[in-house]
Protein backbone atom coordinates (compact mmCIF):
# COMPACT_ATOMS: atom_id res chain seq x y z
CA UNK A 1 0.00 0.00 0.00
CA UNK A 2 2.32 3.00 -1.58
CA UNK A 3 1.16 6.52 0.10
CA UNK A 4 0.36 7.31 -3.27
CA UNK A 5 -1.92 4.48 -4.02
CA UNK A 6 -5.16 5.26 -6.18
CA UNK A 7 -8.32 6.33 -3.95
CA UNK A 8 -9.90 3.20 -2.19
CA UNK A 9 -13.43 2.32 -1.80
CA UNK A 10 -13.64 3.31 1.63
CA UNK A 11 -17.16 1.96 2.91
CA UNK A 12 -15.70 -1.63 1.62
CA UNK A 13 -12.71 -0.70 4.05
CA UNK A 14 -15.12 -0.01 6.65
CA UNK A 15 -16.92 -3.31 6.55
CA UNK A 16 -14.94 -6.09 5.68
CA UNK A 17 -11.30 -5.41 7.44
CA UNK A 18 -11.51 -6.61 10.68
CA UNK A 19 -10.10 -4.92 13.83
CA UNK A 20 -6.73 -6.31 13.79
CA UNK A 21 -6.50 -5.62 10.15
CA UNK A 22 -7.46 -1.66 10.53
CA UNK A 23 -4.84 -1.50 13.53
CA UNK A 24 -2.02 -2.73 11.00
CA UNK A 25 -3.23 -0.92 7.95
CA UNK A 26 -3.65 2.88 9.91
CA UNK A 27 0.29 2.02 11.28
CA UNK A 28 1.31 1.25 7.58
CA UNK A 29 0.10 4.38 7.11
CA UNK A 30 1.24 6.85 9.58
CA UNK A 31 4.67 4.78 8.69
CA UNK A 32 4.79 5.05 4.72
CA UNK A 33 4.07 8.74 5.97
CA UNK A 34 6.91 9.57 8.13
CA UNK A 35 9.34 7.41 6.02
CA UNK A 36 8.70 10.09 3.09
CA UNK A 37 7.74 13.14 5.14
CA UNK A 38 10.21 12.67 8.20
CA UNK A 39 9.80 15.45 10.79
CA UNK A 40 7.29 17.33 8.27
CA UNK A 41 4.64 14.99 9.44
CA UNK A 42 2.89 16.53 12.43
CA UNK A 43 -0.38 14.94 14.42
CA UNK A 44 -3.02 16.64 15.12
CA UNK A 45 -4.60 16.16 18.50
CA UNK A 46 -7.94 17.31 19.14
CA UNK A 47 -7.83 15.70 23.01
CA UNK A 48 -10.77 13.65 21.63
CA UNK A 49 -11.39 10.02 21.53
CA UNK A 50 -10.06 9.24 17.55
CA UNK A 51 -6.82 11.71 18.43
CA UNK A 52 -5.78 9.63 21.35
CA UNK A 53 -5.71 6.45 19.45
CA UNK A 54 -3.67 8.28 16.63
CA UNK A 55 -1.08 9.94 18.66
CA UNK A 56 -0.54 6.40 20.67
CA UNK A 57 -0.29 4.71 16.95
CA UNK A 58 1.92 7.78 15.64
CA UNK A 59 4.03 6.95 19.07
CA UNK A 60 4.47 3.47 18.16
CA UNK A 61 5.23 4.51 14.63
CA UNK A 62 8.11 6.64 16.11
CA UNK A 63 8.41 8.41 19.78
CA UNK A 64 9.91 11.40 17.76
CA UNK A 65 7.14 12.27 15.86
CA UNK A 66 5.62 15.68 16.63
CA UNK A 67 1.72 16.91 16.69
CA UNK A 68 -0.13 20.07 17.74
CA UNK A 69 -3.10 20.49 19.79
CA UNK A 70 -5.82 23.96 19.00
CA UNK A 71 -7.78 24.99 21.71
CA UNK A 72 -9.94 28.21 22.64
CA UNK A 73 -10.88 29.68 25.34
CA UNK A 74 -14.01 28.16 25.54
CA UNK A 75 -12.96 24.62 26.32
CA UNK A 76 -14.47 22.56 29.46
CA UNK A 77 -12.13 22.78 32.48
CA UNK A 78 -11.91 18.83 32.17
CA UNK A 79 -10.17 19.34 28.59
CA UNK A 80 -8.00 21.71 29.37
CA UNK A 81 -7.00 19.94 32.73
CA UNK A 82 -6.80 16.49 30.35
CA UNK A 83 -4.12 18.73 27.81
CA UNK A 84 -2.11 20.23 30.27
CA UNK A 85 -1.52 16.64 32.00
CA UNK A 86 -0.67 15.40 28.23
CA UNK A 87 1.44 18.32 26.83
CA UNK A 88 3.43 18.04 30.57
CA UNK A 89 4.05 14.38 29.49
CA UNK A 90 5.26 14.77 25.81
CA UNK A 91 7.09 18.23 25.20
CA UNK A 92 6.55 17.29 21.68
CA UNK A 93 3.17 18.66 21.66
CA UNK A 94 2.54 22.29 20.90
CA UNK A 95 0.14 24.01 21.79
CA UNK A 96 -1.51 26.69 19.81
CA UNK A 97 -5.01 29.11 20.83
CA UNK A 98 -6.40 32.21 19.29
CA UNK A 99 -6.75 34.97 22.03
CA UNK A 100 -7.59 37.73 19.94
CA UNK A 101 -10.98 39.52 21.00
CA UNK A 102 -14.22 38.53 19.51
CA UNK A 103 -17.75 39.76 19.97
CA UNK A 104 -19.83 38.39 23.13
CA UNK A 105 -21.76 35.74 22.05
CA UNK A 106 -20.16 35.34 18.66
CA UNK A 107 -20.75 31.18 19.16
CA UNK A 108 -24.47 31.69 19.12
CA UNK A 109 -24.97 34.59 16.15
CA UNK A 110 -22.22 33.13 13.92
CA UNK A 111 -20.70 29.71 14.81
CA UNK A 112 -19.00 29.75 11.98
CA UNK A 113 -17.12 32.64 12.12
CA UNK A 114 -16.10 32.11 15.83
CA UNK A 115 -14.95 28.54 14.74
CA UNK A 116 -13.16 30.29 11.79
CA UNK A 117 -11.19 33.02 14.19
CA UNK A 118 -11.00 30.01 17.35
CA UNK A 119 -10.17 26.58 15.47
CA UNK A 120 -9.19 27.26 11.47
CA UNK A 121 -6.52 30.15 12.50
CA UNK A 122 -5.06 28.40 14.77
CA UNK A 123 -4.56 25.55 12.76
CA UNK A 124 -3.06 27.33 10.11
CA UNK A 125 -0.63 28.80 11.85
CA UNK A 126 0.01 25.48 13.06
CA UNK A 127 0.62 24.26 9.98
CA UNK A 128 2.75 27.26 9.15
CA UNK A 129 5.27 27.76 11.89
CA UNK A 130 5.48 23.76 12.67
CA UNK A 131 6.31 23.47 8.41
CA UNK A 132 4.11 20.49 8.21
CA UNK A 133 4.14 18.93 4.69
CA UNK A 134 1.72 16.35 6.13
CA UNK A 135 -0.60 16.59 9.03
CA UNK A 136 -2.64 13.51 10.50
CA UNK A 137 -6.04 13.85 11.63
CA UNK A 138 -8.03 11.61 13.66
CA UNK A 139 -11.17 12.12 11.34
CA UNK A 140 -13.21 8.98 10.89
CA UNK A 141 -16.06 8.63 8.13
CA UNK A 142 -18.60 6.40 10.34
CA UNK A 143 -18.59 9.12 12.66
CA UNK A 144 -22.09 11.12 10.88
CA UNK A 145 -22.98 12.78 7.74
CA UNK A 146 -20.26 15.26 7.01
CA UNK A 147 -17.44 12.86 7.47
CA UNK A 148 -18.29 10.20 4.94
CA UNK A 149 -16.57 12.29 1.88
CA UNK A 150 -12.98 11.78 2.81
CA UNK A 151 -10.18 9.72 1.91
CA UNK A 152 -7.66 7.99 4.03
CA UNK A 153 -4.91 10.69 2.01
CA UNK A 154 -5.50 13.55 0.41
CA UNK A 155 -4.55 16.99 -0.37
CA UNK A 156 -6.80 19.42 -0.08
CA UNK A 157 -5.06 21.85 -0.06
CA UNK A 158 -1.65 22.12 -2.52
CA UNK A 159 1.60 20.67 -1.40
CA UNK A 160 -0.03 19.89 2.02
CA UNK A 161 -0.62 16.11 2.81
CA UNK A 162 -3.59 15.20 4.85
CA UNK A 163 -3.55 11.41 6.23
CA UNK A 164 -6.37 9.94 8.26
CA UNK A 165 -5.56 6.63 9.32
CA UNK A 166 -7.91 5.88 11.09
CA UNK A 167 -10.89 7.17 8.59
CA UNK A 168 -12.15 3.40 8.40
CA UNK A 169 -12.83 2.72 12.04
CA UNK A 170 -16.25 2.19 13.77
CA UNK A 171 -16.23 3.77 16.68
CA UNK A 172 -16.51 0.49 18.69
CA UNK A 173 -13.36 -0.17 17.40
CA UNK A 174 -11.61 3.69 18.79
CA UNK A 175 -12.94 2.09 22.27
CA UNK A 176 -11.71 -1.48 21.77
CA UNK A 177 -7.91 -0.05 21.14
CA UNK A 178 -8.03 2.42 23.74
CA UNK A 179 -8.86 -0.07 26.31
CA UNK A 180 -6.36 -2.68 24.84
CA UNK A 181 -3.41 -0.16 24.93
CA UNK A 182 -4.74 1.70 28.54
CA UNK A 183 -5.15 4.77 26.98
CA UNK A 184 -6.24 7.77 29.05
CA UNK A 185 -9.22 9.89 27.37
CA UNK A 186 -11.11 12.72 28.46
CA UNK A 187 -13.28 12.58 31.31
CA UNK A 188 -16.41 13.66 29.76
CA UNK A 189 -15.76 10.32 28.22
CA UNK A 190 -17.64 9.26 31.60
CA UNK A 191 -20.31 12.12 31.51
CA UNK A 192 -21.78 10.41 28.31
CA UNK A 193 -20.59 12.75 25.70
CA UNK A 194 -19.27 10.96 22.46
CA UNK A 195 -17.92 13.84 20.28
CA UNK A 196 -15.96 16.76 22.35
CA UNK A 197 -15.57 20.23 21.49
CA UNK A 198 -16.32 24.11 22.99
CA UNK A 199 -18.18 24.01 26.53
CA UNK A 200 -20.95 26.32 24.93
CA UNK A 201 -21.55 24.33 22.03
CA UNK A 202 -21.09 20.64 23.15
CA UNK A 203 -24.33 18.65 24.15
CA UNK A 204 -24.64 15.18 25.71
CA UNK A 205 -26.23 13.35 22.94
CA UNK A 206 -27.43 9.70 21.84
CA UNK A 207 -28.40 7.75 18.61
CA UNK A 208 -26.22 6.77 15.27
CA UNK A 209 -24.66 10.23 14.86
CA UNK A 210 -21.67 10.32 16.73
CA UNK A 211 -21.85 14.42 16.29
CA UNK A 212 -25.20 14.83 17.00
CA UNK A 213 -24.75 16.71 20.38
CA UNK A 214 -22.12 19.49 18.19
CA UNK A 215 -23.91 22.90 17.58
CA UNK A 216 -27.02 21.42 18.66
CA UNK A 217 -30.12 24.00 17.65
CA UNK A 218 -28.16 25.97 15.38
CA UNK A 219 -27.52 25.26 11.23
CA UNK A 220 -24.35 23.90 12.30
CA UNK A 221 -25.85 21.38 13.95
CA UNK A 222 -23.82 18.01 13.51
CA UNK A 223 -21.50 19.65 11.59
CA UNK A 224 -17.70 20.71 11.08
CA UNK A 225 -15.58 23.76 12.79
CA UNK A 226 -13.42 24.28 9.33
CA UNK A 227 -10.57 22.65 9.81
CA UNK A 228 -11.62 19.83 7.83
CA UNK A 229 -13.49 21.96 5.34
CA UNK A 230 -11.38 25.08 4.85
CA UNK A 231 -8.37 26.08 3.03
CA UNK A 232 -5.42 25.56 5.58
CA UNK A 233 -2.58 27.06 3.32
CA UNK A 234 -4.50 30.49 1.53
CA UNK A 235 -1.63 32.60 1.64
CA UNK A 236 1.41 30.84 1.44
CA UNK A 237 3.52 27.84 -0.15
CA UNK A 238 4.20 24.95 2.26
S1 LIG B 1 -17.09 25.27 18.88
FE1 LIG B 1 -18.40 26.99 19.50
S2 LIG B 1 -17.22 28.22 20.97
FE2 LIG B 1 -15.81 26.81 19.93
S3 LIG B 1 -14.93 27.99 18.30
FE3 LIG B 1 -16.70 26.91 17.42
S4 LIG B 1 -18.50 28.25 17.68
FE4 LIG B 1 -16.81 29.06 18.95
Amino acid sequence: MALTAVQEDVKSLVEELNFAEKVDRSLRLIEEAYEEYGDRLVVANSLGKDSMVVWHLAKRVSPFIKGFIVTTRFKPKETVEFMNRLVARHSELKVFRNDEPIPIGLYETDPDRCCDILKVEPTRRAIQEMNVACWVTGLRCTEGRTRMDFQEIEERDKGLIKLNPILIWYEREVWQYLALHQVAVNPLYAKGYRSLGCEPCTRISAGADERAGRWTGTSKCGGECGIHTRPLVPDYQI
